[in-house]
């Protein structure tokens, strides 16, 4: 798939002589969005090649993986189960309207129940209420998702820094692993501890060019403030990019936060990975009462 690549034109980037691109992974597909369309691709392969009918996965309320999953599966002619965190409202917020509307079937379990998902008892109940199902983690990361998000990176992207925005670390692994020695890929963590991170990402790639930004800049997943708001919303003026407000808004502000700072060298180049998310933004606008970019 050709994925289109812009430069960002910024004075602060004239200023520190620093070029600065994004991939624009977000229009893989209108729904099956950034990251999530790579994850999910040989996933789809597989379960269909094992002869499954249904997908069965996690995630919160509202989860651009829940989303993406939920539309895949129907466009790959599967069934779907999206076990959701939570309990259920009466008016559904947009991604799990979503979600619904593509003929996923919603089952909501508290939090604590949701931390025993992975058991076997758990996931003997869900076989017995939903039949036999394949098996995507929380987030859509396993091994058959690195080797999909192992695809994002390609022999035209030479820039000096990769930067990508890091869930559970599916996504910069795989980019690590098609990154060359030359390059270096720096995370930009939106939920999970700093620790927690480096321990799963080692156990999916040998490579050692790689760090995560250790900064608090973005406040935590799903914390949103004014400040993160307004970037996102002056920058989709001035580049006619949206970024969405848990992940790729947070990176490009600790992007241009690094490169005020000084952290990049002159005249190196950098390549943002634009992870899509989007859909996300419908919701967020609704529950903070905000205005987001929703292309
Ligand atoms: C899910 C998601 C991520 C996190 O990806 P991981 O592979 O879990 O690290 C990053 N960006 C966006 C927009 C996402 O939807």
């Amino acid at each position: 798939m050709e994925i289109k690549t812009q430069e960002i034109s910024l004075p602060l980037l004239k200023e520190k002589e620093i070029k600065l691109f994004i991939k624009r992974t977000d229009q893989t597909h209108q729904h099956i969005s950034g990251n999530k369309w790579y994850k999910l691709k040989y996933n789809l392969i597989e379960a269909k090649k094992q002869g499954f009918k249904t997908l069965l996965t996690f995630g919160g309320a509202y989860s651009n993986h829940i989303a993406a999953t939920a539309c895949a599966a129907k466009e790959n002619g599967l069934k779907s189960v999206g076990v959701i965190r939570g309990e259920e409202y009466f008016l559904l917020n947009p991604t799990l309207q979503f979600a619904k509307d593509n003929r996923m079937l919603l089952r909501y379990v508290s939090r604590s129940d949701y931390r025993e998902k992975t058991t076997p008892d758990f996931l003997e109940q869900l076989k017995v209420k939903f039949g036999d199902f394949y098996l995507i983690p929380e987030g859509g990361t396993n091994e058959l998702a690195i080797q999909g998000t192992a695809e994002i990176l390609d022999a035209n992207d030479t820039q000096d820094y990769i930067c990508c925005p890091v869930g559970t670390g599916g996504t910069i692994a795989g980019s690590i692993n098609t990154s060359t020695d030359k390059q270096t890929v720096i995370g930009f963590p939106a939920i999970k501890g700093f620790y927690e991170l480096k321990k799963d990402i080692e156990s999916w790639t040998k490579k050692k060019n790689w760090k995560l930004v250790n900064d608090n800049f973005s406040g935590g997943y799903a914390k949103v403030n004014k400040e993160l708001i307004d970037f996102i919303n002056s920058f989709y003026k001035e580049q006619q990019i949206p970024l969405d407000a848990v992940y790729t808004g947070k990176m490009m502000l600790g992007i241009l936060d690094l490169i005020t700072k000084d952290y990049f060298p002159k005249g190196s180049s950098i390549l943002a990975i634009h992870t899509g998310g989007l859909q996300g933004n419908k919701g967020m606008s609704k529950r903070l009462g905000v205005i987001l970019p929703i292309s």
